[in-house]
Parts: C-alpha cells; structure tokens; sequence
C-alpha cells in the first residue's frame, strides 16, 4: 500500500475552541446564568478562560484519563469545562442530575470520578448523597452556595489564579474525552466512553447539510442539556462552525425561551419534543410570534404530526433526528431529497415524520429473532443495528452489557425496533421490549401511541402490553387528558379504527391523572408495566 503523504495532526476536541478563538474570535457566547442576569463574551474570551481552567485542572493534580463530573446547566462555565477538561487529556463526565439517586450514586462510583465541578442548584443532591460517593472525591463550586460540603473551592477562584499561557497538548486521538451513562428504564446504567476522534468525526458528520448544519451566520440554542449527550455535541460544533452560542441556563420554559430567542436572534434550536411542545404552547397560548428562528432539530422521542404542523404554520422547519447515547448522538434525520420536493405536501408529511437517514459513517441494518438480516422495502420490521466510527463499541467496564449489546464485528443493538426504505429512510415503530406481540403478530405501541395522540382531549399516550390467555399479548392504552377535557374509551377507540385494523386496536383504555417519565423524559412503561400487571379487561 502506498501511504498518503498529508498532515498527520491528531484529531482533537481542543481544535475546536483554538479554531473559534482564532478565526472567530469576537462571536459570542451568551449565557442565561443560574444567578439570573444575562453573561455575554467572546469566543478569544472563552477560549482564554478555558486554559486557566485547564491549568487549574493540573494544579490539582488531574492526569489524563482521570474521570471529572460536571452537575451543570448550559452555561459558559459549562462550556469552558467541556474544553480545559478534555484538552489537557482528562475526561468530561457530565453527570444528569434528574436521574434517581441509586443511579446517580451508581454512576460516581463506577466512574470513580476524581474532581466534581457543580452547580449550586445541585448542592443540596450532593449534600444528600455525600456519604454514599467515592471518598476521594473533591469538589469546585461553579456558582456562590450555602453548603456543609468540603470543597476545593470556587470555579472562578480557581480560574482568577491562574495565567493565560497554556498551549493545548498534543496526544493520541483515540485518547477518551467524554464520558457519559446511558439512563436505560430497567437495569445499571451503563458508560460511553467517547474518544476524542469519535468526537470531532461526530461533529464533522453533524455539522453537515441535512444533519445538525450551522454556519457562522446562525445564532444557536441548544435547549438539550450539555448534561445529556454532550448537546448533541454542539459544545463542538458552535465552535467548530463559528456560530454564536446561546445557553438558556436552568430556565427551560417557554416564556425564558422566547424572551432569550427573540433578544439574541437565535435561528437554530435543539431540543425533546416536549421542549418545542411547550415552547409552541406558549406562543399560541400569548399570541406571540417568533421572527428571527428558522429551524429546531427534535429527537429523543417521535415528534407528533401535529407538532411538526404547528411549527410548519409558523415558517420553522422542525427537523426529526434520531440517536442515542451510544451514538454520540447523531444517527439519522428526516430531511428531504430533491426527488420528494415534487411530492404532494402530505407524501413531504409522511417522510418528514420517518426517524429519517443515516448521516454519513452510520450504517444500519434490521434483523430477526434469528439475526438474519431483513430487506430494506420500508415494510418489514426488524432489531435495528448501527456501526460506525462513533458509535461505541463497548460500554466503559462493563464486559456483561457490552457482550449483550455489540457484535463481534462492531454492530450495535439498539435496542429500537424499525423498518428502512430503499432510501435509507427508517422508520421506528417500537422498542423491543415495549413492542405487542400478538397472535404471532407484532403491533407497534409508537404508532398507536401517534394515532391516540392525534384526539383533542388527549394529552400523552402509552400503549403497554398486557398478556392474554389466548393471544399471548394484547394492547392496552393509557392516556393522559388535556386541561378541561374528558376523552371517552369509544371516541378513542373509533379514531384508532380509522387507521388501525381490528385486532390491532386497543382492548381497553384507561384514563390516568399523570404517566410516569424517565429522568430523561421519557415514559417509564416498565412501571406502568408493574402498574397494571394483573390488569384484566372486561369483555
Ligand atoms: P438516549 O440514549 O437516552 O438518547 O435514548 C435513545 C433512545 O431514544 C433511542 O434508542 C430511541 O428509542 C429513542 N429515540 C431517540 N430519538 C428518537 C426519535 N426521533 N423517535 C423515536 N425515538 C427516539
């Protein structure tokens, strides 16, 4: 073979901030802060104050691959620490704070982190579970708090004390950067260990037309927690882009979103479906208009049609995107090709609803019970399996869910059940575990979820399965109703007819004050599954 004969820089995540602070050095950063006002700077700014951080880290003695927590919002201090932390060689650990406490005393323990860096909204989380974390575990402030914690100290003490001259080392890009743990509804949590390649290819591949663009004429906000997923790694790619940043800090609500939105002509936004729900609610409901956003990318959960809907009516594009921890995240999104420009709107509808295509460097395929792999027509349903250069390839000590999750040959199991088109389009119509098998055959909760969704009165749904003596599985519905309405078990169930065939329809549906949710919004149905585990219908 013959060798190429080009630069051989190793692909790191500090080329990002050293690429903004050079050649976009006076686009901002703003920044709602957990005190309230508003902070603003520059990336040269943020950049500087990224080396004294990263010098604090070594002052305190912080090697490379050594694990540091981070209990943020989205906040410059956060964005810096995903810098200076990553840059000197150590690893990012954001920590979710919304998880249970078993989990997240699980997850510093199996980390072993050696430094926390928290917020003081989190103080008191802390405080609590102090006894059961690592001993060693030293702690920085990020905001003034009342707290009987030990601490190192305050984040801008320890930044204060520092000088600016620090150049960013040198080392192997596939040297770990990040680290973050999947909060899967059943079971230990489980660790992706991201590398600093996986990283700057993800958000390569991310910043691509199609996928999560941004160029240094848009103003971004990611309202998804930098405590999730890295972002949706837009800690990168803002950076890498030379856009301007914008950090809702802890207020995630409509109006703080608005106000910031339309202050800082924000045109981007990334979020979980129920961040642009209620975003859209408090428009409508305020009769207000947004003027300078053009797109919001949503994914974390399927998006309602009559969400996409509502944000079409405003001018604003919704993008769906699918991913997960174990992806970095980025997988797919639903934009469209020139060909189904010429479609009719409703054919547009359909695609733009789809989980979408895969970004360059994932591969997808489906298989069945028996790992064959199963065709691409957009009919057949199958487990759905990725590959690619970030995509994990083991969880971080876990040896039991790595063998359960990855092939020998570096597919991954995720867990989603889908079908693709011929165009690479998937469509995902369940998790494995949630999905109906009944009869032999299989129905998908997600789509009879959708479809329930669609009625007026109702404001969330949940399909679980409940077993039959004869069918093996059956459907059952649990709905949540909208302020003032009453949805009734037959109008549900004759909206469903229209779509559905008749042994696919629910046996029964059941009205409940609230549903229960994961720490990352999503609907806890192993619980529901042990709340109606003996539920019979009356036939
Ligand atoms: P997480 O690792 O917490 O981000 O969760 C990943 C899981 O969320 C995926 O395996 C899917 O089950 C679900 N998910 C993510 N995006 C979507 C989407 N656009 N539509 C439906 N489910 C999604």
């Amino acid at each position: 073979m013959l060798r190429g004969l080009m630069g051989d820089q190793p692909l790191l995540v500090s080329m990002c901030i050293r690429h903004a602070a050079r050649n976009h050095a006076d686009t901002e950063i703003v920044s709602r802060t957990v005190e309230g006002p508003i902070h603003r700077y520059t990336y040269a700014e943020a950049e500087q104050r990224a080396r004294r951080a990263a010098k604090a880290l070594l002052r305190l003695g912080v090697a490379p691959g050594d694990r540091v927590a981070t209990m943020a919002w989205n906040t410059y201090r956060h964005f810096e620490l995903y810098h200076a932390i990553s840059g000197i060689g150590a690893v990012c650990h954001t920590i979710n704070p919304v998880l249970s406490d078993e989990q997240i005393v699980y997850i510093f323990n199996h980390a072993a982190d050696r430094l926390l860096f928290l917020e003081s909204t989190f103080v008191p989380l802390i405080e609590r579970l102090r006894p059961q974390l690592p001993a060693d575990l030293r702690i920085v402030l990020l905001g003034e708090a009342e707290t009987s914690l030990a601490t190192v100290g305050l984040y801008e003490d320890l930044v204060a004390a520092e000088t600016d001259t620090f150049d960013w080392p040198q080392f192997d890009e596939r040297s770990a950067s990040a680290l973050c743990y999947t909060s899967g509804t059943t079971g230990k949590p489980k660790g992706v260990l991201y590398s600093h390649r996986s990283t700057m290819l993800h958000a390569l591949g991310a910043s691509l037309p199609g996928a999560l663009a941004m160029s240094a004429a848009d103003v971004v906000c990611p309202v998804v927690p930098m405590f999730h997923v890295c972002a949706w790694a837009t800690p990168y790619t803002a950076p890498m882009n030379g856009t301007k940043l914008v950090y809702p800090g802890p207020k995630l609500d409509g109006a703080s979103l608005y106000e910031l939105f339309e202050a800082e002509g924000v045109t981007l936004g990334l979020g979980v479906p129920t961040v642009w729900l209620n975003f859209h609610n408090y428009l409508r409901d305020n009769n207000k208009n947004v003027t300078t956003l053009r797109g919001v990318a949503s994914g974390g959960s399927a998006i309602p049609r009559s969400l996409l809907q509502a944000y079409e009516a405003r001018g604003v594009v919704m993008l769906h995107a699918w991913g997960m921890t174990e992806m970095s995240p980025l997988g797919t999104t639903a934009a469209l090709k020139a060909k189904h420009l010429r479609l009719d709107h409703e054919e547009q509808m359909r695609i733009r609803l789809t989980q979408g295509r895969p970004v360059l460097g994932v591969e997808t395929k489906i298989i069945d019970g028996n790992g064959k792999a199963l065709p691409h027509d957009g009919k057949t349903v199958g487990e759905l399996l990725v590959r690619g250069p970030w995509i994990t390839s083991a969880y971080y000590n876990d040896e039991e869910a790595t063998r359960k999750a990855v092939e020998p040959d570096g597919w991954f199991h995720t867990g989603d059940v889908a079908s693709i088109d011929p165009d690479g389009y998937i469509q995902l119509t369940d998790r494995l575990k949630d999905v109906i098998k009944s009869g032999g055959e299989w129905i998908s909760s997600i789509d009879l979820e959708n479809a329930a969704m669609a009625h007026e009165g109702v404001a969330e749904a949940a399909v679980i399965a409940i077993s039959h003596p004869k069918w093996g599985e059956r459907p059952l519905l649990l709905v949540t109703a909208r302020a003032g309405s009453r949805p009734g078990h037959d109008d549900i169930i004759a909206l469903l007819a229209k779509r559905f065939p008749k042994w696919m329809l629910p046996d029964d549906v059941v009205v409940l004050d609230e549903l229960p949710h994961t720490g990352t919004g999503k609907v806890l149905k192993s619980r529901l599954r042990e709340m109606f585990a003996d539920y019979k219908v009356n036939v």
